[in-house]
């Protein structure tokens, strides 16, 4: 706030002095939207008093997300102060002195930040500009929807800006309680992947193999079909964790009506023996920036949820102390306190020792990211951190794994009566699944296994997208609509729902989940439901607030091998991001690649660039290999969601790794 209030002051400052600006504005890409021009139309002469020659400055590529108009810089320095106060980057600055003073970075790099698309929305003129929505529209013709962003669980207020139903830019809306006003570039760009080539706009069903288009009823009956042509116990539902709440409440309400129990969307957790839930952080996600020590437990906060971590920042800022506790030495925009950094499997036990330090006060909030939260023993990595919670030492945080984890698990999309969860529905016994929007080559913890489940079923999968492997997998394709395109409520960490309005069109006969759900339900022929818009379904909605139990998974055998850590890379998390061509393009999206610590790599034989074959006993990959030292030893780290790392399994907790012949 401090910051914002700075910046504000900068602002009325800057005013004051346009009022006189040499400017003859001539109305250039930033028409209407300009905050310069508004001023000088406002206070300014009609004409320019400026008679001499302008300056011109060279445009500087700062990557694909940025663009940029240098010769328009004011210099005003905000975009600077931002780069250094919130993204904590440092990235931009000034350069030459005097009047040839020139804003840019410093060394012609591009921007690095995750919540680098934020500088548009400081830079008071149009010296940087989204490159994306560059040149597509003028501000007039375009109409802004509130929308939500779903690609982590912090759910960032925005605006999405769209023309004739195509959405064209997002931008942040103010929310102190929730992003303030910034937004993760994920959230900012990922609407581009919403018209990837390969979205489904018609239903699709497979007849001996081959795909054909069919209408909504043959579709929805082919697939009512395939749900009930087996026994209830020998079908299941999982659903992607970002899918809303009204798709939750009617996920519930078919798993119910066809009496089927295997219900999930965990589809990334591997350890269930505490049947841990999605939960609401302990403390509002915006006091997390006035607390006094954070841990850090497996997580790569930074990736996972970009604007929790420049609350850390904030933190920090304010003397915070941060304390983590990691299989790799992530890159934050914070020194941390103290780095335990250990291998996956060590995580629990570093974590008990670091407690055993920390006082009762109540005054550390405790993180717990991905790595740990889906860790093959993540049931005891979170009896550590909830032994801590119990002891006064700590607020739990634990990052819900899905935009919407919280809500759907409160929607009661788990596992009823003797039901199955996420992972053990993958084994093979099931004949009959519906996935509603997951990509089975990327979305689950084990995507091998998962394929050869879907192999052995009838597969009815709810998509917004196809590709080779689904087509290869399915049975039945129904097309939905993305969450821009719906009507909608998600929940986010703070546990509050957020609604979001439908600002784009959806293609073709797509139509929204849940009432591709509801037309199932009724091809299904079950009890008629009371409902049949959207406010009736949230009336019969009942959810519940969903709790984590307490057991603890027998320890893994240790073999011999590398351990694995595996993240979800930043702009690779869902099927909207890996299509979105900008964020694809971002440097810090990097190929697929097995980073190692130069020790074990030197005792394998190994250099950096090399191909390396690794296998699992799963399925094997053959990728360069990278060398880190802030890798913990013994471990190899290797990214989920790329084609290339799809074989092989995240479950196995041992992987080999040889030279490539
Ligand atoms: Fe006019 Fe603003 Fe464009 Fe400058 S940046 S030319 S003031 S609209
Ligand atoms: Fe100010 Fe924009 Fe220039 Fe940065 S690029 S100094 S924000 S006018």
């Amino acid at each position: 706030t401090q910051s914002k209030r700075a910046l504000d002051a900068q602002r009325n400052v800057m005013e004051f002095l346009l009022v006189n600006h040499p400017l003859d504005c001539p109305i250039c890409d930033q028409g209407g939207e300009c905050e310069l021009q508004d001023v000088s139309m406002g206070y300014g002469r009609s004409v320019s008093r400026y008679v001499d020659r302008k300056r011109v400055v060279p445009d500087e590529d700062m990557g694909p997300l940025v663009a940029t108009d240098m010769t328009r810089c004011i210099q005003c320095t905000r975009c600077v102060r931002f780069s250094a106060e919130i993204a904590g980057t440092y990235e931009l600055g000034g350069i030459y002195r005097g009047e040839n003073l020139q804003i840019g970075t410093f060394d012609g790099k591009p921007l690095m930040s995750e919540i680098s698309g934020n500088v548009i929305d400081v830079c008071p003129v149009g010296a940087l500009t989204n490159k994306v929505f560059r040149y597509k529209a003028r501000a007039w013709e375009l109409v802004a929807k509130e929308s939500v962003a779903y690609h982590d669980a912090l759910g960032s207020n925005l605006f999405l800006h769209t023309r004739r139903g195509e959405v064209l830019r997002a931008v942040p809306r103010d929310n102190e309680a929730v992003n303030e006003c910034w937004l993760s570039d994920r959230d900012r760009y990922s609407h581009e992947g919403l018209y990837g080539e390969d979205r489904l706009s018609k239903p699709m069903v497979k007849e001996n193999g081959i795909w054909r288009e069919a209408a909504w009823d043959e579709a929805l009956a082919a697939a009512a079909d395939a749900l009930q042509s087996v026994p209830a116990g020998q079908a299941g539902i999982l659903a992607h964790p970002a899918a809303s709440n009204e798709e939750g409440a009617m996920l519930a309400l078919l798993a119910k009506g066809l009496g089927i129990g295997n219900l999930d969307h965990r589809i990334k957790q591997r350890d269930f023996a505490d049947a841990a839930v999605a939960e609401a952080f302990g403390l509002p996600v915006a006091d997390i920036a006035k607390a006094k020590r954070i841990v850090l437990v497996g997580c790569n906060v930074r990736h996972e949820m970009p604007l929790l971590h420049q609350r850390i920042h904030q933190a920090v800022k304010r003397g915070a102390q941060v304390h983590v506790v990691n299989p790799v030495d992530f890159d934050f925009t914070f020194t941390p306190a103290s780095k335990a950094i250990v291998p996956p499997s060590k995580l629990a036990e570093a974590l008990t020792a670091l407690g055993a330090g920390l006082d009762a006060d109540g005054a550390t909030v405790l993180v717990l990211g991905e790595i740990a939260e889906n860790q093959a023993d993540a049931s005891h990595i979170r009896a550590a951190a909830k032994a801590l919670q119990a002891a006064g030492k700590a607020v739990l945080c634990r990052l819900p794994q899905g935009a919407n984890a919280i809500g759907l698990a409160r929607q009661g999309v788990l596992p009823g009566g003797q039901g199955k969860d996420a992972f053990a529905m993958l084994d093979g016994s099931l004949k009959a699944l519906l996935l509603f929007g997951i990509e089975p080559q990327f979305d689950f913890a084990d995507n091998a296994r998962a394929a050869k489940a879907l192999l052995g079923a009838k597969a009815v999968v709810c998509t917004a997208f196809t590709s080779e492997a689904l087509c290869e997998l399915a049975d039945v394709l129904l097309p939905i609509a993305a969450l821009p395109e719906i009507q909608a409520t998600l929940t986010n960490v703070n546990g509050i729902e957020q609604r979001s309005e439908a600002a784009g069109k959806a293609p073709g006969s797509a139509q929204s989940g849940w009432r591709v759900l509801r037309a199932l339900y009724e091809h299904c022929a079950l009890p008629a439901l009371a409902f049949t818009d959207i406010d009736g379904l949230r009336a019969a909605a009942a959810p519940n607030a969903a709790v984590s139990g307490s057991g603890l998974s027998s320890p893994a055998a240790r073999g011999e091998g590398f351990e694995r850590v595996a993240t979800s890379p930043i702009y690779r998390i869902d099927a909207v991001t890996r299509r979105a061509p900008a964020l694809q393009a971002h440097p810090l999206n990097a190929d697929a690649r097995i980073v190692m610590h130069p020790e074990d790599a030197a005792k394998a034989g190994l250099a950096e660039g090399q191909m390396a074959r690794v296998g699992d006993g799963t399925g094997t990959a053959v990728l360069p290999v990278a060398l880190s030292s802030a890798l913990a030893p013994s471990c190899v780290w290797i990214e989920t969601n790329h084609p290339a790392t799809a074989p092989l399994s995240q479950t196995a907790a041992l992987a080999i790794v040889r030279a490539a012949p």
